[in-house]
């Protein structure tokens, strides 16, 4: 498989992109602790994990990319 993100698996929010076909093997949700904004949220975590950015706190994001980084999985990305 190449590394290039199926678009599909993407959930595209006003600046933030989750590729939850990650999320699915994810076992740190290490996102909702990094993020001190509370912009996070994994659902699911016992069966299939997908993190989602709760949508009234997205512009609380002041874009330190803490959370891109503590996520292993690089499930992440922000405009
Ligand atoms: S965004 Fe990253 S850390 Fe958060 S649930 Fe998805 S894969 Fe895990
Ligand atoms: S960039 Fe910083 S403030 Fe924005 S979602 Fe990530 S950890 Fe939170």
């Amino acid at each position: 498989m190449s590394d290039k993100a199926d678009k599909s698996n993407i959930v595209n929010y006003k600046f933030h992109h989750v590729d939850i076909s990650k999320c699915k093997r994810c076992k740190a949700f290490s996102c909702e602790d990094a993020c001190f904004r509370g912009i996070y949220e994994v659902l699911n975590k016992d069966t299939e994990p997908m993190c989602v950015v709760v949508e009234d706190r997205e512009d609380n994001c002041v874009k330190c990319h803490i959370c891109t980084t503590a996520c292993k999985l690089k499930a992440i990305t922000i405009d």
